[in-house]
C-alpha cells in the first residue's frame, strides 16, 4: 500500500521536452501541478540519451522561421541567461535547423524553470500504477527512493515517451508502427580528447566504419557515417552511429541493446585512435545513461496527425501547436527516411490528437500523441514536444477547473494567452 497521499490539480508523467511543457502550460493556467520523473533529473532524451539538439523550434529552409514558442521559448530563454547561445544552427548533414544543447546546463534550466512556476517536482520518482474508474483516472501510485505514494488529481498528463502512464492504466495500444515494426535505437557517443584542430571528414568516417564492420562480430548499419557534430564550446564529437533493433520492449532486449552498444561503441573509438589523425588521444566521454528511443508505444487517441496532414501542410480550427519538423523514419537501423512538411512549412496538430480515446481525464504530450506511421517521424522531436505539452498542460488545467468538455478554442485561447505559436 502506498505509504501517503497528495493532492494536485495536474500530475505529469515523465520530465521530457513534453513533461516539461505540459507543466509549464498547466502552472501557467493556474493549476497546482506535480510532475513525475523517474530519473534523477529532467530534460528526457536531451540529458538521459545525449540527444543534444533541439529539433522542431523553426521550419525547414533558408531562414530560421519559428514554429515553436510558450514554454519552449521559456526554456530557451532561461538557458540563454545561463550563457548557452540557443541560436538556430543550419545542419550540414540534414539542412534543418537546430538548437544545440549543453545538457548539465540544461538540466539546471529545467529546474529553475519549474520552479520558478511553483511545480512540485518528483525525481527519482516512477509512476508504477494507476487507479481509474470506466472513464477516468483517479491517482497514480508511484515508486519513490522511500517507498511507495499515491498522488490524487482531477487530471493526467503522459509525457512518459513510452506511453507508461496510458500503460498502467490499461489504454489500449499498439507497440511500434502498423507492422509492430519498431525504429532502430540509437546509441549517441560523446567522444573527448581530439585535436582542436581536427577536421572531420565523413569519407575517413565511413572508412574506419568498414573496418569496424570487417573486425567486429556486431555491424554497424550506418555505412554513410551517419549524424555528427561538435559538441558546443567544447573539442568533443557527437556520433549518431551504432544502431540497435530490437524486437520488443522487454528488459531483456533493452539489456541486450545497451551491452552490445557499449561494447561496439569502445571498439568504434579504439579503431578512430588508432587511425585518424586528430582522434589519437580521443576517448569514449560518455554513452548513455541510456540507449536513444525513438519509438515504443502508441496509446489510443481520438486523432492520429496523418502523413497526409504533414505533407500538406494542413492548418484547422482545432489546431493546438504547430509542427514543423519532416518525417524522419528509421523503419530500418541505419537507412533513415526523410520526407518535407508541405503548406507555408507546418502544420498543425489537432486537439484530438492529445485526448486518450477511454479516459476523459488523461491527455497525451510529446512523443505519447496519437499519430500514424508516417507522422509520428515528425510529430517526435522535442521542439514539438514542448509544444503539445504546453497544450496538454493547458488542456489538462481546464479539466481540473471542472470545464466540461475542454474545448480546442479554450484551449487555444489559453495558449496564446501563454506566449505560444499556434
Ligand atoms: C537517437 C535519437 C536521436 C534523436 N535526435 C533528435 C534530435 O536531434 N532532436 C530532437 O528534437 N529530437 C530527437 N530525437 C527524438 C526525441 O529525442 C524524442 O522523441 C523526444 O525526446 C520526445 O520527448 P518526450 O518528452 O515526449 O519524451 P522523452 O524525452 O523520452 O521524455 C520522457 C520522460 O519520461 C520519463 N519517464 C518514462 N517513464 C516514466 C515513468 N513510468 N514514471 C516517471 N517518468 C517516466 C523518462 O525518464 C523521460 O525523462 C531523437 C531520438 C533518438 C532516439
Amino acid at each position: 500500500m502506498p505509504r501517503h497521499e497528495t493532492d494536485y490539480d495536474v500530475v505529469i508523467a515523465g520530465g521530457g521536452a513534453g513533461g516539461v511543457g505540459a507543466a509549464l502550460g498547466a502552472a501557467k493556467a493556474g493549476a497546482r501541478v506535480a510532475l513525475v520523473e523517474k530519473y534523477g533529473f529532467l530534460g528526457g532524451a536531451a540529458t538521459n540519451a545525449q540527444v543534444l539538439a533541439y529539433c522542431g523550434f523553426y521550419h525547414q529552409g533558408g531562414e530560421p522561421v519559428r514554429a515553436v514558442a510558450g514554454a519552449g521559448e521559456q526554456v530557451l530563454a532561461e538557458l540563454r541567461g545561463m550563457g548557452v547561445a540557443c541560436e538556430p544552427f543550419h545542419s550540414p548533414t540534414t539542412s534543418n535547423w537546430i538548437v544545440l544543447l549543453d545538457p548539465e546546463k540544461l538540466k539546471v534550466a529545467l529546474d529553475r524553470v519549474l520552479s520558478a512556476h511553483g511545480v512540485d517536482v518528483y525525481l527519482h520518482a516512477r509512476v508504477a500504477a494507476a487507479s481509474r474508474t470506466a472513464r477516468a483516472l483517479e491517482s497514480v501510485t508511484v515508486a519513490g527512493m522511500d517507498g511507495r505514494f499515491r498522488l490524487i488529481a482531477e487530471s493526467f498528463v503522459d509525457a512518459s515517451g513510452d506511453a507508461n502512464l496510458a500503460l498502467v492504466s490499461g489504454v489500449p495500444m499498439r507497440t511500434g508502427d502498423s507492422q509492430s515494426r519498431i525504429q532502430a535505437y540509437t546509441m549517441p557517443l560523446r567522444i573527448g580528447g581530439l585535436a582542436p584542430d581536427t577536421r572531420i571528414d565523413r569519407a575517413r568516417m565511413q572508412q574506419v566504419i568498414t573496418e569496424f564492420n570487417r573486425v567486429s562480430p556486431h555491424k554497424i548499419n550506418r555505412t554513410d557515417a551517419g549524424i555528427f557534430t561538435r559538441v558546443p564550446g567544447t573539442t568533443d564529437f557527437w556520433w549518431l552511429v551504432v544502431d540497435r533493433a530490437m524486437p520488443d520492449l522487454s528488459s531483456n532486449s533493452f539489456t541486450r541493446a545497451e551491452q552490445t552498444g557499449r561494447e561496439m561503441s569502445l571498439q568504434l573509438v579504439d579503431l578512430l585512435r588508432a587511425s585518424v589523425p586528430g582522434f589519437e588521444n580521443a576517448w569514449l566521454a560518455q554513452t548513455g545513461p541510456q540507449i536513444g528511443v525513438r519509438e515504443t508505444r502508441h496509446p489510443a487517441a481520438r486523432y492520429d496527425v496523418t502523413r497526409d496532414d504533414v505533407v500538406q501542410g494542413r492548418l484547422r480550427e482545432d489546431g493546438i501547436a504547430r509542427a514543423a519538423w519532416p518525417i524522419e523514419l528509421h523503419s530500418e537501423a541505419g537507412k533513415p527516411i526523410y520526407e518535407h512538411v508541405g503548406g507555408e512549412g507546418f502544420f498543425h496538430v489537432p486537439y484530438d490528437a492529445l485526448r486518450a480515446r477511454d479516459l476523459d481525464n488523461l491527455w497525451y504530450a510529446g512523443r505519447v500523441i496519437g499519430a500514424d506511421d508516417h507522422a509520428y517521424g515528425s510529430i517526435r522531436v522535442m521542439g514539438t514536444a514542448f509544444a503539445t505539452g504546453e497544450a496538454a498542460g493547458v488542456a489538462a488545467a481546464l479539466g481540473a477547473q471542472g470545464r466540461d468538455p475542454v474545448t480546442a478554442q479554450a484551449v487555444r485561447r489559453e495558449l496564446l494567452r501563454g506566449g505560444a505559436l499556434i
